[in-house]
């Protein structure tokens, strides 16, 4: 069994710039002596709050508190009131037709070979909150591809969201809920890993009713930055980095990416880079 975690921007769309506009539009809206410079402090009410902050990669949480870091606001106690008013804007700016917001190439092609090749289940690791996540996925109808994940929601902390999904996966899988939509999980089956999954079959064995938990190395994390990168091999999962977001391949060549890939549009050469089988 593998778990294919996917980011979202840059990695499976773009936005069209909805979620930045949709922090600027929270910020503005908390802070309004921010567009006067009536705070006297860092930047002042040129340009947007958030010019300047390298999003890519980062946690909603990370990118809010760097923010209110630069313009002098104290972050405590303000991010869940910022989150709610950012999921708020973020709704209205998803509901404007914007032609730059589209999946990056292959995403439709590549999700539908995971979603029905058995041995594999699809999950969610961003930096986004859940709700920002699944707003953004809406429009293209990609949620139902994955139940679980892990998100900007979960921590701050890209680095600890792996372990996040791994547990929540575990967790599903152990209960005997139907981790992947169209798949069949007998609850009472017993697995081990390094038995063939995808045959179907219902092994018997000495071990009767302890199913194996997934391990970090049967994750393969799939992003568009560095820290895509390194949130997976920090904890010793496969990676596999896309070229379709704010880094170019020969940036993520620089990383200790298992595969780069200019984007995902032969999904045949995808998938070998998952190394699933
Ligand atoms: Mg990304």
């Amino acid at each position: 069994m593998k778990l294919v975690l996917f980011d979202i921007d840059g990695t499976l769309l773009d936005s069209g710039g909805a979620g930045s506009m949709a922090l600027n539009a929270a910020f503005r809206e908390l802070f309004p002596a921010w567009e006067t410079g009536l705070r006297g402090t860092g930047s002042r009410g040129t340009g947007s709050p958030f010019d300047g902050i390298r999003m890519g990669g980062k946690t909603d949480t990370e990118i809010v508190m760097e923010a209110m870091n630069k313009h002098g606001i104290e972050a405590d106690g303000k991010i869940p009131v910022f989150m709610d008013a950012y999921v708020r804007h973020l709704k209205v700016q998803i509901g404007i037709f914007n032609p730059a917001r589209r999946l990056k190439p292959g995403v439709r092609e590549a999700l539908n070979a995971l979603d029905i090749m058995e041995g594999v289940a699809l999950g969610l690791l961003t930096g986004n909150i859940e709700e920002g996540a699944r707003i953004k996925l809406e429009p293209f109808g990609l949620n139902g591809y994955f139940p679980l994940g892990a998100f900007g929601s979960d921590s701050a902390d890209r680095n600890s969201l792996l372990p996040v999904a791994l547990e929540r996966f575990n967790q599903n899988w152990q209960s005997g809920q139907n981790w992947q939509s169209g798949q069949n999980w007998q609850s009472g089956q017993n697995w081990q890993s390094g038995q063939n999954w995808q045959s179907g079959q219902n092994w018997q064995s000495g071990r009767a009713g302890k199913k194996q938990k997934l391990t970090p190395s049967d994750c393969i994390v799939v992003g568009d930055t560095p820290r895509d990168v390194e949130c997976a091999k920090i904890h010793g999962a496969h990676s596999v980095a896309v070229a379709t977001g704010g880094y170019t391949a020969a940036e993520l060549l620089n990383t200790e990416a298992d595969h780069v890939l200019e984007d995902m549009g032969d999904t045949g050469l995808f998938l070998n880079c998952l190394e699933l089988v």
